[in-house]
């Protein structure tokens, strides 16, 4: 299997500027692609140099030099023919719309190289629905990162029954090289391992709450204090941020939209959305 020299990540939104950023500082060239030269703007003058300034407060040994050379390392297309151009491996962040991402990879298979590993950055879709769109369902597998990669730097990979084993520990190799824990998944799983854990933990914090059994503070505390762990799921809520579980909940069952209704009218309709509101749970 060849050496990844050069990478491209679509879309440049949250979760793809953190991801082309942390390999670009990892030293690789990333090109990195968007819809239309106003946002590809945006990214470069903007998003990027931000993430820049987050990295030299942030993360341990990073220095005016490193984070310049990062800069340096990426590349702004709106041109998908461009963007493509000699790529090894290609990470999709566009938005979790599958007509979008069916689309994009569409696009992408027509202009790269045919070598060029595909991933999908995608949280809620498997890999196997995606993997017609590719055209080469073999070079192609979730590569799941999570926000705020430089700090949770978990990179969760599954492939689909058609997935090549040696592109599979390619791209576990390659996560490693950009400073993430890879965490090889071997068979597809709705949710990877974090929100295969993550949701129903979440919930049941939820149902304790919204059925008036524990204020959410006893909650934490319980958690915290019997188990020893750092955050309780109500800190962890105020972390996300309230609208994605509120999202997840209210396309849940009966039970799962009934917590979501008292998520919104006790804090989302209060505008206690989370820790970047200022409140959320807790008062920051
Ligand atoms: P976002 O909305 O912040 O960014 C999406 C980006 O894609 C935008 O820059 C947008 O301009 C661009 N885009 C739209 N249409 C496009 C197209 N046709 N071609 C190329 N780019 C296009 O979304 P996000 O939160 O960064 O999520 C992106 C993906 O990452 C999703 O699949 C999501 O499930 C996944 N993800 C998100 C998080 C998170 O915490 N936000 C965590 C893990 C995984």
């Amino acid at each position: 299997m060849g050496e990844i020299k050069k990478v491209l990540v679509l879309g440049t939104g949250v979760l793809g500027s953190q991801i082309a950023y942390q390999t670009a500082y990892s030293g690789f060239d990333v090109a990195v692609y968007d819809i239309s030269d106003e946002v590809i703007g945006k990214a470069r003058d903007t998003t990027f140099p931000a993430l820049a300034q987050t990295y030299l407060s942030q993360v341990k040994g990073a220095t005016q030099e490193s984070v310049d050379a990062a800069l340096a390392r990426l590349s702004y297309h709106s041109d998908m023919a461009s963007a493509a151009a000699d790529i090894d491996i290609a990470i999709e962040a566009v938005p979790e719309v599958p007509k979008i991402k069916e689309q994009v990879f569409g696009e992408l298979n027509k202009v790269a190289p045919e070598q060029a590993i595909f991933c999908t950055n995608s949280s809620t879709l498997l890999p196997s629905e995606l993997a017609p769109y590719t055209g080469r369902p073999d070079r192609f597998l979730a590569l799941h990162f999570a926000n705020r990669v430089w700090q949770f730097n978990t990179a969760e990979v599954m492939g689909t029954p058609q997935t090549d084993q040696a592109v599979f520990d390619r791209v576990v190799e390659f996560a490693k090289q950009i400073g993430m824990v890879p965490i090889p998944l071997h068979k597809e799983k709705s949710g990877y391992v974090l929100n295969s854990l993550l949701v129903p933990f979440l919930s049941a914090a939820a149902e304790l709450a919204e059925g008036g059994y524990a204020d959410p503070s006893a909650v934490d505390d319980v958690w915290r204090i019997a188990t020893g762990a750092p955050l309780g799921p109500f800190q962890i809520y105020d972390i996300i941020g309230l609208n994605t579980p509120y999202n997840i909940m209210i396309h849940g069952d009966a039970e799962q939209q009934k917590l979501g209704r008292w998520l919104k009218e006790n804090y989302i309709d209060k505008g206690y959305l989370g820790l970047a509101a200022g409140r959320g749970f807790y008062d920051y």
